[in-house]
């Protein structure tokens, strides 16, 4: 089966016992035994949902794992599988990860004696340098928030087998519609179900894929024993949103490209960040001032953290969603004042650039007299 027909047909796509066409909220915390240990496959709802199973078999087949497992935001996903290591173990992140992944493993994972290292995983010879006797596992993003900054999976997996090291993907930018780490041998996918799956802004959900039979015991243990699940309700959601991916994500690359295109053409803008792949795109503007404007004048576009919804949401990272990070290290990575990141939305192109041109001449002719970012 394709893709695009696999994201409505794959998993367990149509309920067993009504043939409804969509898997029903199960909306119960527990199923009926007919004896001690006899039961249709659920006990209690921690344990497994049909809506949530339903999903987690769809999120495999997509990505091409051997398991899925839903949590209740991809926060609670990623800290799952940083579960997997205990005290002494040393971990690499990729040196531009989700703040929210960052701040897991430097004020949680570390009190419980994990230690880690930032490294830049688009540089093999610089992960190759930074493994230690105690390194067990690499954790990437690819590409990168938001400077779009890409590793090759399949020699990092291959590193990563040489050294015994757990292979983790976050790969919630490009979903397995266009990237699918598991086929570049690494061990375990992650995502925020919240931004492109989903698709709609209307869920926080999280999702994890494993390629091995000793890592599916390993995560499904650690689901039910640390019990992060997803509801009924918002698995439906996700499911629902997923049916939709390849055709949301063919149009909003399409718009990334147009807008891309149109940066182009545009003297203000000194760098733009665009891969080539999927729906983001961060740029800047040679005047920070100006930056700090636009997000503020653009109508149709919001102003808003996030990303990958069917709506267009453009952010200024070094005052939202990276303001977290020290100002030097925030310099030294690349993200300026005046960076400026777009998730590009499936509404018209033509509307989506309008709205750009408006709110950078807006921003142009107040020039200067805007508050200073800090
Ligand atoms: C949003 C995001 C997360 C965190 O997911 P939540 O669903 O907000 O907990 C992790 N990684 C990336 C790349 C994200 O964009």
């Amino acid at each position: 089966m394709k893709f695009e027909s696999k994201v409505i047909h794959g998993g367990i796509s149509e309920d067993a016992f009504t043939g409804a066409v969509n898997i029903p909220i199960y909306q119960t915390s527990t199923f009926r035994q007919e004896g001690i240990g006899k039961h249709k496959g659920f006990e209690y709802a921690r344990t497994g949902n049909p809506t949530r199973q339903a999903l987690e078999e769809l999120i495999k087949d997509l990505e091409g794992g051997i398991a899925g497992f839903a949590f209740a935001s991809g926060l609670a996903a990623l800290s799952t599988v940083l579960m997997l290591f205990k005290t002494g173990d040393h971990i690499l992140l990729s040196d531009n990860v989700y703040g929210g992944t960052f701040r897991v493993v430097d004020k949680v994972f570390v009190h419980l004696g994990i230690s880690y290292s930032l490294v830049d995983t688009s540089d093999l010879e610089a992960v190759q340098k930074a493994i230690t006797p105690t390194t067990k596992a690499i954790f990437i993003e690819t590409p990168t928030n938001p400077l779009m900054k890409i590793t090759d999976l399949s020699a990092i997996s291959t590193l990563a087998k040489s050294h015994n090291l757990i292979s983790v993907v976050d790969n919630t930018f490009l979903t397995p519609y266009l990237q699918r780490p598991i086929e570049h041998g690494i061990d375990i996918v992650v995502h925020s179900g919240t931004k492109y799956l989903g698709g709609h802004s209307d869920v926080v959900a999280g999702l994890v894929v494993v390629a091995h039979e000793d890592l599916k015991e390993r995560l499904g243990f650690l689901q039910n024993a640390v019990g992060g699940i997803l509801g009924p309700q918002d698995s439906f959601l996700l499911i629902r949103g997923i049916k939709t991916l390849a055709i949301r994500l063919e149009k909003a690359q399409a718009n990334a490209k147009a807008i891309v295109d149109f940066l182009h053409t545009l003297p203000q803008v000194s760098k733009i960040y665009y891969p080539g792949l999927g729906a983001m795109i961060s740029f800047e503007l040679s005047d920070p001032e100006v930056a700090l404007k636009l997000v503020e004048n653009v109508k149709l576009i919001a102003l808003a953290e996030s990303l990958g919804g069917v709506e267009s949401l453009i952010c200024l990272p070094a005052a939202m969603t990276h303001a977290s990070i020290p100002v030097e290290q925030r310099k030294a990575l690349g993200i300026t004042d005046g960076l400026l990141r777009l998730s590009v939305g499936i509404e018209d192109a033509d509307d989506l650039i309008t709205d750009l041109t408006h709110a950078l001449n807006l921003s142009i002719s107040e020039g200067g007299t805007s508050h200073a970012l800090y």
